[in-house]
């Protein structure tokens, strides 16, 4: 695992910014899962935290922003774990958004 800067209250990792050749993801509507379990996370110090959740045998990428009073959550295309994982790496990289 990458080692990060980050002040000592940051256990999670954080993403790096998207770079020039970034793949773009589809972002969706929350669907409302409720089975959906988290299975990795970036740290919430960022306005824009990202998590992994698991639901049913696919894997997808939920996005929260933070604005104001009103956080806007986005949910990625659901792919098998393993494609999944590929992407969340990518996300952290800078190399998915
Ligand atoms: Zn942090």
């Amino acid at each position: 695992m990458v080692r990060w800067e980050c002040p000592p209250r940051c256990l999670s990792p954080h993403v790096l910014p998207a770079r020039s050749h970034c793949e773009e993801l589809t972002w969706h509507p929350p669907r409302g899962d409720g089975q959906a379990r988290v299975v990795r996370w970036t740290c919430d110090c960022d306005p824009a935290f990202y998590e992994l959740c698991q639901s049913g045998g696919l894997r997808f990428i939920r996005r929260t922003v933070r604005a104001r009073n009103n956080p806007s959550i986005d949910e990625s295309d659901h792919w098998p774990a393993g494609e999944a994982d590929a992407m969340w790496i990518a996300l952290l990289h800078g190399l998915a958004r």
